[in-house]
């Protein structure tokens, strides 16, 4: 058995070890898949005593993309360009190189999962932080009429579109951000993506709930809003968005795509991802409190 784990802190919760063991089921990839809790100051030790001990590759979550970007022999332009990585590989050499499958993720979820094309669109990204980041330079690829991050705090926005704007300008895409806060001036968008972290801390209130983060006049005619979360925790967001008329999508799929992304990037096999995401949304909606 290669043996593969994803790190975190907190670490319980993660359905990666689930996901990874039906993918290798479906190819037969002698592969085992643990969940490590890292010391939030022992992160690079246990990656290194992970990789001594035979590890092949692992997964990296909260809080630690950002160290696993800094601690790795070489990186992929995508983790130079959001400074993250999810995904830590050891190659035939030795040397470990890091990538970030999130943005491949969300972009296969939307695009393939839920036929919605990006490109000639115009989407909204909200949120500045290792996410949306993450899946900026993928979204950019994607080739949109226009882009916009809007974040709480506006300088990260700034930070973020600045860090990316040669990228964006290689692609010859217009890639801005808002700083005002005036709505009106925003227009509306086909896709609106959700990559902050409202959800979690939000009250819920089905007439307006707080961490409804956009005026309902930004929601384009059948525009698709997608929150990189899931679970009962993005529900009032993604309710109230439906009934402003949107389509809406959580980041369940997302989730899986990703995994499917460094899966291919470990073994170089494409696991097949439609029946592991229905028997996921299966396991998650039972997992949730009944209102
Ligand atoms: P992060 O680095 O901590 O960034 C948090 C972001 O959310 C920041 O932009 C922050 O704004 C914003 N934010 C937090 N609370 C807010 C509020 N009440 N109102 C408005 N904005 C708020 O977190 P992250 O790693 O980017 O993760 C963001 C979300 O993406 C998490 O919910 C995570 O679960 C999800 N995610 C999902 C997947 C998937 O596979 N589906 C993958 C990665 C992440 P400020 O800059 O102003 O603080």
């Amino acid at each position: 058995m290669d043996r593969y784990c994803v790190f975190g802190h907190p670490i319980a919760h993660s359905r990666s070890p689930w996901i990874h063991a039906r993918f290798a089921q479906l190819t037969s990839q002698p592969i085992e898949y643990t969940a490590q809790l890292a010391p939030l100051d022992g992160f690079a030790a246990s990656v290194r005593a992970f990789f001594a001990q035979g590890g092949r590759g692992c997964n990296v979550t909260v809080p630690f993309k950002h160290e696993a970007a800094a601690l790795v022999d070489e990186a992929s332009q995508r983790v130079q360009l959001c400074g993250a990585a999810n995904t830590l590989i050891v190659q035939a050499d030795g040397r470990i190189r890091a990538d970030n499958t999130d943005g491949l993720g969300l972009v296969a979820d939307i695009v393939g999962n839920a036929q919605q094309s990006l490109t000639g669109r115009r989407i909204l990204l909200l949120g500045a932080g290792g996410a949306a980041a993450g899946v900026l330079a993928a979204l950019i690829e994607q080739a949109p009429a226009e882009l916009v991050v809007v974040n709480r705090t506006p300088e990260r926005a700034a930070a973020l579109v600045e860090r990316h704007a040669a990228f964006a300008a290689q692609h010859r895409q217009k890639l801005t951000y808002e700083v005002s806060g005036v709505w009106e001036c925003l227009g509306t968008f086909d896709v609106v993506i959700n990559a902050t972290a409202s959800a979690l801390n939000a009250s819920h209130s089905a007439a307006k709930p707080a961490n409804a983060l956009i005026p309902a006049s930004v929601l384009g005619a059948d525009c698709l809003v997608y929150d990189l979360m899931y679970g009962p925790a993005t529900a009032p967001f993604l309710h109230w968005v439906a009934a402003h008329g949107a389509r809406t999508r959580d980041g369940l799929g997302m989730l899986v795509e990703q995994a499917a992304a460094a899966f291919a990037l470990w073994r170089g096999v494409r696991p097949p991802t439609a029946g592991v995401l229905a028997e996921l949304r299966t396991i998650v909606d039972a997992a949730a409190p009944k209102l």
